[in-house]
Formats: structure tokens, sequence, C-alpha cells
């Protein structure tokens, strides 16, 4: 059996050691090129773990388009949580639309309204749940461990994906005819709100097209931070 093949078998094991131990259990998608590749995993074995996305409201359209996608190639539903209406029209109101460039303050309250609110509404209540993320994809994410315990949340986080590598994705993708935003192929490897995701050039980090403005350590959403701090910062050795 192929390194690869062998990388795609653990994780298959841990999707359903996840369905069988953890129910019940969501996954967390951003729909990008990771996400696609364990949405496709969960939807062939029909697993049941519900798949949902934060609709933040400054979304791409290519981004938003693959809920279409997913409904047209796998015929499933993937949910959507949305941010509380009143949040985010006080904040414009006081702040501006845009007042995310402004300090990592006003950043990262824009992020806990449009993101982390609607996350813990959609983890409520469950048992665990699976991200995307790869240990590979940014500093921030050196010591990301394939299951961990999530105390903010009070359950348990899987990260299947973590060993895999960018070309693994990709190969994946391909094999499978899995469908994939199409900002993948015009410089976006890492892709979420629009006003704050850019292209990157050849050579830059992958995460360099996120939050560009801020230093690379500040670049998580506040989703995978625990009391303000970056969990996944540490030591190596
Ligand atoms: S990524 Fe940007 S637009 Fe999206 S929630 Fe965070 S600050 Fe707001």
């Amino acid at each position: 059996m192929s390194e690869f093949d062998t990388l795609v078998q653990g994780t298959q094991a841990t999707l359903q050691r996840v369905a069988r131990d953890f129910t019940p259990a969501v996954f967390a998608s951003s729909l990008a090129a990771e996400d696609m590749v364990l949405t496709d995993l969960i939807v062939r074995a029909n697993l049941p773990i519900r798949i949902f996305t934060l609709e933040t409201g400054r979304l791409h359209s290519e981004t938003l388009a693959m809920v279409d996608r997913i409904k047209q190639t796998y015929d499933y539903d993937v949910a959507l949580y949305k941010p509380d209406t009143a949040a985010v029209d006080a904040y414009v109101q006081q702040n501006g639309l845009n007042a995310f460039y402004d300090s990592v303050d006003m950043r990262k309250e824009c992020c806990r309204i449009r993101k982390v609110e609607p996350l813990n509404r959609a983890l409520a209540g469950n048992k665990a749940w699976i991200t995307g993320q790869r240990r590979a994809q940014s500093t921030t994410r050196v010591a990301l461990d394939i299951e961990e315990r999530d105390d903010a949340h009070g359950m348990t986080k899987f990260n299947p994906l973590a060993d895999w590598a960018e070309h693994d994705i990709w190969r994946y993708i391909r094999d499978n005819n899995v469908p994939y935003n199409v900002l993948h192929d015009k410089g976006y490897p890492s892709i979420g709100c629009e006003p704050c995701t850019r292209a990157i050039q050849p050579g830059e980090d992958v995460r360099a097209g996120r939050w560009w403005w801020e230093n690379p350590e500040s670049k998580e959403c506040g989703l995978h931070v625990v009391d303000g701090k970056l969990v996944r910062i540490k030591a190596t050795a």
C-alpha cells in the first residue's frame, strides 16, 4: 500500500471512530479544498456527521457557490449558520462596514460576531467537532494534533487531515473528481471572508493571504483560540 493510501485509510478510520464513539458530531466546513476532501469522505461513507458552514455574510460568491455544488454532486444540504443580524447591524453602525482593517481588536470583534458566536451555536449539544486544518498550513498550526481536547467548547476536536500535505489534498481531489472552490486556481490556497483574503505569490506561506495586514501570530479568527490565546503555538523540540 502506498503512503498516500495509508494516509487516506487513516483518515477514514478517524472519521468512522468519530461517527461511532462521538455521536452527535459535526464537521465545520469552510468549503475550501481540505474541507471538500472531508466532505467527500463523510458523505460517500454515509457517516452520521452533520456538515455545516459559517455563512458570515462576507464570503466570496465563489465560496458560496460550493454549497450548490455539494448539493449537485452529493445531493447533500450543508447547514448554514449565520451571524445575529442585530449584532452585525450594531457593529457596522458604530464602526463602519470594514472596521476590521483598523485594529486587531476590531478584527477580532467582527470575527466574534460573524464566526465565533455562530460557531458556538453550531457546536452546542455535540460530543465532537471536526475541522479541515492541516499542520503545514501556518505558524499557528505547527503543533496540531489529529485528536485534541477543546475545553473552550467542552468537547473533543478532531483534525483528521493534520498529517496531510497540500499535494495530498490535491491528489485526493483529482483522483476522486471532488468539486472545489475555483478561487484555488486563482492564487488563493486559503480562503476566508472576501475582504480579509487575497491571492498570494508563489513561494509565500499558504496563509499569507489571510489578514495580511496583521502579524503571522495573530492570524487565527478566534475559532481555535482558548482564553484569547492561540492554543496551537507550542515550543517545537
Ligand atoms: S474574516 Fe474579516 S470579514 Fe470575516 S468575520 Fe473576520 S474580520 Fe469579519
